[in-house]
């Protein structure tokens, strides 16, 4: 397997278009070609001289992550397995509509978090992904675009715990939110995490504008306990004070994402203990109808539960939306492409 030219810093990249006897330049000339000309092969980079895009290509893949995988929904969503050709997948979706294109992506490969209703987590975390794996899984999403389109809104809400890799994920965003990457709003760019207060407290201190979601799915803590085992060690009052003190440090509403599991935390005392919970506090809730793992015990919520559930919260000042369900004739929820993919073949992952 050869090494991707995008994992390689811009020294190297320096270095080794020197040492084969080429100028500088021509390093951004590559990125070019890949950011703006939508290249993911050097025979495409017609500019450059011949034996340059030979001598390329015999060393390099533009891109390490290769697809192994994609599935396309009737919504137009598609939903990506990109494999990193030492046995690690990992998923990455595209949902175009009319006004904009969001790509939900991974920070990891498996998950360590062990959220009882997540495929992704099944196996455990494997390993952070590096800062040119998220920016290829833009990247790549963004390959599957006419080219009159591209990439408007991103959510870090794949695979992992994104908070768990902020030193690999920060400068990836930070580059594909630069005029030298695809130039998207920071704003534009959701940051997801279960609650790590030490972590939300130094995203806090870094000075960005990256909107934070806080995957809540439980207002009680016996309950939240349950859901996200994390939870018994961090407790939900610390998570609950490190969004306040977020709040305070950057001015930013955060979104609080609410997973709803038939029978489990969608009923009337659970919006009324969520509604209390947030109450005084400038939040926004995003409730999400669960879609059913195979392997996993949990049910989807009835959709007049779903609706009670958001009026509710309506009833007792929440600001509270539902999220549209996307790619369910593709098993777009986190971590059951893989999982499906994984089962299929001898190359097993976990
Ligand atoms: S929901 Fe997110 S944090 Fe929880 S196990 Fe799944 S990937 Fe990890």
């Amino acid at each position: 397997m050869k090494p991707g030219w995008l994992d390689l810093t811009e020294p190297q990249r320096l270095e080794w278009l020197k040492a084969a006897g080429y100028p500088s330049f021509r390093a951004g000339q590559i990125m070019r070609w890949i950011v703006e000309g939508r290249a993911d092969s050097f025979e495409r980079m017609t500019d450059l001289p011949k034996a340059l895009r030979d001598r390329l290509a015999a060393e390099f893949d533009v891109f390490s992550l290769k697809m192994a995988e994609c599935r396309d929904s009737s919504d137009g969503t598609r939903k990506l397995v990109l494999d990193d050709g030492q046995g690690g997948r990992l998923e990455c979706v595209l949902m175009p509509d009319d006004k904009r294109v969001s790509v939900c992506i991974s920070s990891q490969i498996g998950c360590g978090m062990g959220c009882v209703f997540c495929a992704s987590t099944l196996g455990g975390l494997k390993r952070n992904l590096t800062t040119s794996e998220i920016i290829q899984q833009v990247l790549t999403l963004r390959n599957l675009l006419p080219p009159e389109r591209t990439v408007s809104h991103i959510v870090v809400m794949g695979m992992g715990e994104s908070l768990a890799n902020l030193d690999n994920l920060i400068p990836a965003l930070d580059w594909i939110c630069s005029s030298a990457g695809l130039g998207i709003s920071q704003r534009r760019v959701t940051i997801s995490t279960v609650g790590l207060p030490d972590k939300i407290r130094k995203l806090a201190s870094m000075d960005r504008q990256y909107p934070l979601a806080i995957s809540l799915h439980a207002a009680r803590p016996e309950l939240r306990d349950k859901l996200i085992p994390v939870n018994q060690r961090v407790g939900l009052d610390a998570v609950m004070q490190a969004a306040d003190d977020y709040f305070e440090t950057t001015g930013r509403q955060i979104t609080y994402e609410y997973i709803l599991l038939g029978g489990v935390n969608d009923r009337d005392e659970d919006a009324v203990a969520l509604a209390r919970l947030l109450a005084g506090r400038k939040a926004h809730v995003n409730l999400i109808p669960y879609n059913s793992v195979g392997e996993l015990e949990w049910k989807a919520p009835a959709t007049a539960d779903v609706l009670a559930f958001r009026d509710r919260l309506q009833d007792m000042g929440t600001s509270v939306t539902i999220r549209k369900r996307r790619g369910r004739d593709i098993d777009a929820a986190c971590g059951q492409l893989r999982r499906e993919l994984d089962r299929r073949t001898s190359n097993m992952v976990h």
